[in-house]
């Protein structure tokens, strides 16, 4: 893509993102424009009165035949200026609340999009990235919306006003006395244009020296105990001094270019170009010392609205950026469901998975035509090897994506005919990476059933072994995570068990995960798990769970493919891979439970 096209693609994000007050934008725009033309009438009223008292001279009866023209200018330079201040204010007022208005209606459109999204979604990113668009990039977006289009209004008022009013004085003045303003943008130009080319090495520069910040912080308790400072300082330092001669050669040109554009267009400047001009013009007798007033008075009065267009013109490209991101966010692709609407689902509805295959990028096959049914009631038990598709599978089951090939029914209808709500009250799910929100420990363990009582909350907590834990907590079940209390992994897990227990889901996808808790913990974890899967069909990821052996059916999954199917003995006669698994003590926990006479 060129870079005309680039600018031309970012212009129609902008413009996208900020249709909904598109005219309120140009209406504001103008207002500004309007008050601004206005506000410069007055420069012309006070060169026109000091042209009528020289003109006249110092004779008492001159200035009484001139006194009513004076008032008459004064009076219409008054009162353009106060009608010009009142529709620039008006202007920034309705851009203002037209910001206002793009923010909450920005914020509620990526929410409601962001609903609709697959839950994998979530997983693939890190929250950083949408908190960057809700807040930074949206607040960014403010410079644009607030203050862009009605400084530009500002810009363009007094431009167009200076030109055709000094235009209409003495066209070779009027060249000269605004020569000063294309030329700033020139040498603005050319300065970004030799500065970009030592853009993408300040960028480099920046994102290593962040890198390096963040590996030198997470670094420090390794650094402290093995005594090794001098070495993370080193590859630190080093990033910064990188940094520090890739801003050097970045600003260089730019800064002395930029000090000299904005030199030029200074009211001192612009005056001192005006008086010399004017001194030769007069005397090559083409005007007249009166005739330079205008001049003098007029050209510097656009210095101050070009300035801020030149600044705010830096805001811009920050703008523009943050506005690209929001509409990404946008336009996430969403989960799109089957047109026909789900019959209702009998409570023991039974899950087929038909000839299922996925892939995260399009190109691998992580799942590969797997198939099997969750007969009601029973449970199986999905092992392999890490990285073989075990949890891949219990995402397409819960729908945090869509499969690439094949489908998953419920009770015989493809889940992407099911709204999420439906789908969630019959397939309950606690996965190994536990999400709580910013919420008191009630709310989030009635997440899923707001409507639920205090002692319902209770006894799903009861069920999965935390509810005395909560008690304890300085304020219960009001107990907000990470303000007023700590809660250990494995406790978490527990919370997001009595989530899953208040839902009652007849059917239950579990990735086991007692990996990550300590063993009081994980006792705990699987006596809540067991009473609460009882009587509910059981989907289990097992990493080395003894569920295993007491499955009704093992699935063993091998580089995404369905390698063996039976329950324990039929696998274990087969002395194939899950024998082999057992034999090597894959499971041994579970095995040395099978063993223990106990
Ligand atoms: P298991 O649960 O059996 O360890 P996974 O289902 O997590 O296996 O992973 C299966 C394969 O898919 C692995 O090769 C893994 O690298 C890849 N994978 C898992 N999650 C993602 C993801 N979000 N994006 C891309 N690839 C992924």
């Amino acid at each position: 893509m060129s870079v005309n096209e680039a600018k031309a693609t970012a212009s129609g994000t902008v413009s996208q993102v900020l249709q909904p007050i598109r005219g309120r934008l140009i209406g504001a725009g103008t207002l500004a424009a309007l008050g601004s033309m206005l506000t410069m009438v007055p420069l012309a009223g006070i060169a026109h009165i000091a042209q009528l008292a020289l003109s006249q001279g110092d004779a008492v009866g001159n200035w009484a035949q001139i006194g009513g023209q004076v008032w008459q200018v004064l009076g219409v330079s008054l009162g353009c200026l106060f009608l010009g201040m009142i529709l620039i204010s008006l202007g920034e007022m309705i851009a203002h609340l037209a910001d206002n208005r793009i923010t909450g209606h920005l914020r509620l459109a990526i929410t409601r999009r962001l609903a609709k999204v697959p839950l994998g979604w979530f997983t693939s990113r890190a929250s950083g990235e949408v908190k960057q668009a809700m807040q930074e990039d949206i607040n960014t977006l403010h410079s644009l919306t607030a203050h862009f289009y009605t400084t530009l209004g500002r810009t363009v008022g007094a431009a167009l006003i200076a030109v055709l009013y000094l235009f209409a004085m003495d066209w070779r003045m009027a060249i000269v006395s605004l020569l000063p303003f294309p030329l700033f943008f020139l040498f603005v130009a050319r300065a970004t244009k030799a500065s970009s080319a030592n853009m993408q090495a300040f960028g480099a520069g920046m994102a290593r020296i962040n890198n390096a910040v963040v590996e030198f912080v997470n670094g420090i308790p390794v650094v402290k105990a093995f005594g090794v400072e001098g070495k993370a300082h080193g590859s630190y330092r080093e990033a910064v001094d990188a940094f520090a001669a890739a801003f050097t050669d970045f600003t260089r040109p730019l800064v002395s270019a930029m000090a000299n554009a904005h030199a030029l267009i200074t009211p001192v400047a612009v005056l001192g170009i005006v008086l010399a001009f004017g001194t030769l013009f007069v005397s090559l007798g083409w005007i007249t010392p009166l005739q330079i007033l205008p001049f003098a008075l007029v050209a510097p009065g656009m210095c101050a609205p070009l300035l801020l267009m030149s600044y705010i013109t830096h805001d811009l490209h920050n703008a523009t950026g943050a506005a690209q991101r929001v509409h990404t966010l946008l336009h996430t692709p969403v989960l799109e469901n089957l047109a026909g609407t789900a019959p209702l689902l009998a409570q023991n509805a039974q899950v087929r998975v038909e000839h299922l295959s996925y892939s995260y990028d399009g190109e691998t096959r992580v799942l590969d035509d797997v198939s099997f049914t969750l007969k009601p009631g029973t449970v199986t038990a999905i092992v392999g090897a890490s990285g073989a598709g075990k949890s891949t599978l219990a995402r397409l089951l819960l729908r945090f994506f869509d499969p690439s090939a094949g489908r998953i029914t419920l009770g015989g209808v493809d889940l992407r005919q099911l709204d999420t709500a439906q789908l969630y009250r019959h397939i309950g799910f606690v996965l190994q990476e536990v999400r709580l929100i910013h919420a008191s420990l009630r709310d989030n363990i009635a997440l899923g059933r707001p409507g639920a009582s205090q002692e319902e909350i209770e006894a799903a907590a009861r069920t999965a072994n935390i509810h005395q834990r909560i008690l304890a907590l300085p304020r219960g079940y009001d107990s907000v995570i990470g303000e007023d209390a700590q809660l250990s992994g494995g406790e978490l897990q527990r919370v997001s068990i009595a989530r899953a227990v208040l839902l009652d889901p007849p059917i239950l996808v579990l990735d086991e995960a007692t990996a990550a808790a300590d063993a009081q913990n994980e006792v705990q974890i699987q006596h809540a798990l067991s009473r609460f899967a009882r009587g509910r069909t059981l989907l289990v990821i097992a990493h080395r769970l003894d569920t295993v052996m007491h499955a009704d059916q093992i699935i063993l999954i091998d580089n995404g493919s369905i390698r063996e199917q039976g329950n324990h003995a039929q696998l274990l006669a087969r002395n194939g891979q899950y024998a082999r698994l057992w034999a090597l003590g894959g499971y041994q926990q579970a095995k040395e439970k099978a063993q223990s006479p106990c």
